[in-house]
């Protein structure tokens, strides 16, 4: 095969993010090009700002969206150390590997925290997180992973939203795997801000990320006191309010995020987006089951866009991941501890059901024909 073919031949990525994307929104990665200070840039973000506040059906008067070039890591990144002050203290809750870097990152930038550790995939304990509210009155902020990537396991932000406002606290979400495929109720789960990234649920190119906050959160920074350059995110709101941003974007996969919530939008919103995921991950899920294959979470609340699965005894990750490539699915490993005994299917990103039908009917041929 000629190396061009072969750049050609499409993957179907079955990883979670960066996600394949429609011909829409790849072909809007070809606008001309435009320089970051321009008239057609600062439309662009204002209609992207404007668009991700309409997701989740918010109102430009209470909260606001702020647009950041980079992965979703910087935008939760830039979350915490904008919001959490030196007057603050994170209630940090994990159980899988993003919960983890959350702690790592308040740990780096010396904020002050308590870490709730719980093991992988287990769900939140209300119990314990209640009684170390009620315990701790120094508490103010609790930062969260709606969609821990690592296990597939959605937390129950409802729960948490209850005793958020029974405690007076404030949520800090880390939304980057399920804003735009999973319900986030902003008013009524005290979320203070979420953080999210254009290349998953959203089906966006990689580049670009953000943090939607409630307006009071994003204070000048004239008055209180910004960790850095790069994630001041007060900085960005006050330009971006005044049509500009402080540093150069990555214009074409801002173009790109502009297409890809138009479609959103146009193909029903987050609601429509998840029913078709879950039929997605519903098609997986029962046909792993009936080849043997067992699902590494059965109980609780289950994201609808990854779903991580035990190996077979006799197959290895590699060779798995290796004889599925050669037929142009990408699949992904577990992290850490569990790397060695679990693999992952995500079913986010432009994905139809004959394509999943076929993932399947390899997937089935390698396991089976062994
Ligand atoms: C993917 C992911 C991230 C990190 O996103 P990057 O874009 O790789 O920086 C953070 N949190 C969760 C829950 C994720 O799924």
């Amino acid at each position: 095969m000629k190396e061009q073919d072969k750049q050609r031949k499409k993957l179907i990525l079955l990883n979670p993010g960066p996600v394949n994307l429609s011909a829409r929104v790849k072909n809007a990665l070809l606008h001309t090009d435009i320089c970051h200070r321009e008239v057609e840039f600062s439309q662009l973000q204002k209609i992207i700002r404007f668009a991700l506040l309409k997701v989740y059906g918010l109102s430009p008067e209470d909260y606001a969206s702020v647009l950041l070039t980079g992965s979703g890591t910087l935008a939760i990144e830039a979350m915490l150390t904008s919001f959490v002050s030196d007057h603050t203290k994170l209630l940090i809750l994990s159980n899988g590997v993003y919960g983890e870097r959350i702690q790592k990152m308040a740990e780096y930038h010396r904020l002050t925290h308590t870490v709730l550790r719980q093991l992988w995939g287990e769900e939140l304990d209300s119990q314990r997180i209640e009684s170390v509210l009620f315990e701790d009155k120094s508490i103010t902020h609790i930062a969260v992973v709606h969609h821990e990537t690592t296990t597939g396991r959605l937390n129950d932000l409802s729960m948490l939203g209850e005793l958020c406002r029974k405690y007076k606290k404030e949520l800090l979400v880390d939304a980057v795997s399920s804003f735009g495929a999973e319900e986030l109720r902003f008013k009524e789960w005290n979320i203070a801000a979420c953080a999210a990234s254009a290349n998953k649920c959203l089906h966006g190119a990689p580049g670009v990320s953000f943090v939607i906050a409630k307006k009071g959160y994003l204070r000048d920074s004239r008055v209180y006191s910004p960790r850095s350059v790069y994630m001041d995110l007060c900085e960005y709101y006050q330009k971006q309010e005044a049509g500009t941003t402080p540093f150069t974007a990555a214009v074409p996969a801002f173009f790109a995020f502009g297409e890809a919530l138009a479609e959103l939008e146009e193909e029903g919103g987050w609601r429509a987006r998840k029913e078709h995921y879950e039929r997605l991950a519903f098609l997986i899920r029962q046909r792993l089951k009936k080849i043997g294959i067992r699902q590494y979470l059965t109980q609780g609340l289950l994201s609808s866009s990854l779903t991580a699965f035990y190996l077979p005894g006799d197959i290895t990750y590699q060779e798995l991941h290796d004889r599925l490539r050669q037929k142009q699915f990408v699949i992904y490993a577990g992290q850490g501890e569990i790397s060695q005994t679990i693999f992952r299917i995500a079913n986010m990103g432009n994905l139809t059901e004959d394509e999943i039908e076929n993932l399947l009917v390899e997937l089935e041929a390698i396991v089976c024909k062994r």
